[in-house]
């Protein structure tokens, strides 16, 4: 038996740095020393920092005021992928292929996962949030990443229906930007030696910008032979194994700073500028268990299992509502930038409805666009048991205000079944 352990020691440790090490700070280096792209980045975040005003203020009303602001819950946001293997062959096999764009699939599957905080391992939040009592609660985005299938860029060779999954594109000679992808999430996956990847701190898909990943940090599983040969994606590195790198460095190019980027007294201004996140100044590794780490600011316990720090894959769990608001900040930034022809119809309309507010306290209000037919309303908990369920007609009001007796707080599921037509969305009771 201890031979064995031995073994798997020695050979857990032929891999690189077991370190999660990310490069946004170098890449952001970079950018600052070009004065055009430094001029730039400095016009966007100004523009950002409106948006967040804006929007914070209105969250701030909205829950003072119970206002009924369709605002309160944007339609689910879709976002446009591309994914890119440069030293994948043009002419690898099939089978190869094949098992790469089910990789990228797998790695979007755990990427909506992780920003809608539908993953499965959020409910280690309800033990640990006792350590946290600054943290009012785990962050989620309504959004869907989906792979682009159509539309795809003159000379790519891509057809219509076909994923937007590259091999052997030289993406502009090994740069991080290339404008035949502009309109796209872009994803690079190659070889990056030590680091786990990169983004900038705020990209503009009009630029063609991307999120570099290393390849053994891609996905989740047991990658695929023949990619790398001895560090197959997904599957090369202790601790990076379940597709958060990507989760991470997404929130970077969403505009999410280290959860450790420093002390300081006013949240607004240091440290990640996220004010619901306790400061921290020293990145953690592994998977320290929580509220075992004082911050070297204060009193107040380090944030380990969240996103933006560099713990393993399988200890970081949660965004905090005070990020997801900078990244729905930064995405209405950007937002006009991305090609949505690249998506099919059916992946763009999906609801014809609202659910607002959202958070909520257990009452909140369904607003249809239209009814064509009669309605039913099915809310569900976390555990699939039923808190609520009515029928409706067609000549009902366009608006529906439903309560919850008496609800726990946490995720619950709200069916909304319309003809043979099921649509659910997640809803958060506070
Ligand atoms: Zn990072």
């Amino acid at each position: 038996m201890k031979k064995i352990t031995l073994l798997f020691i020695l050979f857990s440790g032929c891999f690189v740095n077991a370190q999660r090490n990310c490069g946004m700070e170098q890449k952001m280096q970079q950018i600052i020393s070009d004065p055009v792209k430094r001029q730039l980045h400095l016009e966007y975040q100004q523009k950002f920092e409106q948006e967040l005003l804006r929007i914070s203020n209105n969250t701030q009303y909205r829950s003072t005021q119970e206002a009924q602001s369709p605002e309160n819950v944007n339609a689910t946001i879709r976002i446009p992928m591309a994914f890119h293997f440069p030293s994948v062959s043009p002419s690898a096999s099939t089978t190869l292929k094949n098992c790469l764009r089910a990789l990228a699939q797998n790695q979007v599957n755990s990427l909506n996962a992780d920003y809608n905080a539908t993953n499965s391992d959020i409910s280690n939040w309800v033990s640990a949030s006792s350590f946290y009592p600054t943290v009012p609660g785990v962050g989620s985005i309504d959004v869907e990443f989906v792979i682009a299938t159509q539309n795809h860029p003159a000379g790519t060779g891509i057809t219509n229906g076909t994923v937007a999954v590259t091999f052997g594109t030289d993406f502009l000679n090994g740069a991080d930007e290339d404008l035949t992808w502009a309109g796209y999430m872009n994803v690079v996956v190659r070889n990056e030696g030590g680091i786990l990847g990169y983004s900038p701190l705020g990209g503009y898909p009009s630029a063609g910008w991307t999120v570099v990943l290393n390849t053994w940090a891609f996905g989740s599983g047991s990658g695929c032979t023949g990619y790398v040969p001895g560090v197959p994606p997904g599957s090369g590195q202790t601790g990076i194994n379940k597709g958060r790198t990507l989760t991470h460095e997404l929130g970077h190019f969403f505009n999410l700073n280290h959860t450790f980027n420093g002390c300081g007294t006013n949240c607004n201004l240091s440290g990640d500028r996220v004010c619901d996140t306790p400061p921290s100044s020293v990145e953690q590794y592994g998977c320290p268990s929580p509220g075992s780490i004082t911050s070297a600011c204060g009193t107040n316990k380090v944030l380990t299992m969240n996103y933006m720090d560099y713990t393993d894959d399988a200890c970081m769990y949660m965004f905090t509502p005070g990020q997801m608001t900078r990244v729905q900040a930064w995405y209405n930034t950007i937002s006009s930038e991305f090609n949505m022809t690249t998506l099919s119809n059916n992946e763009v309309v999906k609801n014809n409805f609202n659910i607002f507010p959202n958070p909520n306290n257990g009452t909140f209000t369904i607003r249809f666009n239209d009814l064509s037919d009669d309605y039913s309303v099915e809310v569900f908990d976390i555990s699939g048991r039923i808190v609520f369920e009515d029928y409706y007609t067609q000549s009902s009001n366009l608006e529906q205000t439903i309560s919850i007796d008496k609800p726990s707080s946490g995720v619950y599921f709200v069916n909304v079944k319309s003809g043979s037509s099921i649509i659910t969305e997640k809803i958060i009771i506070k």
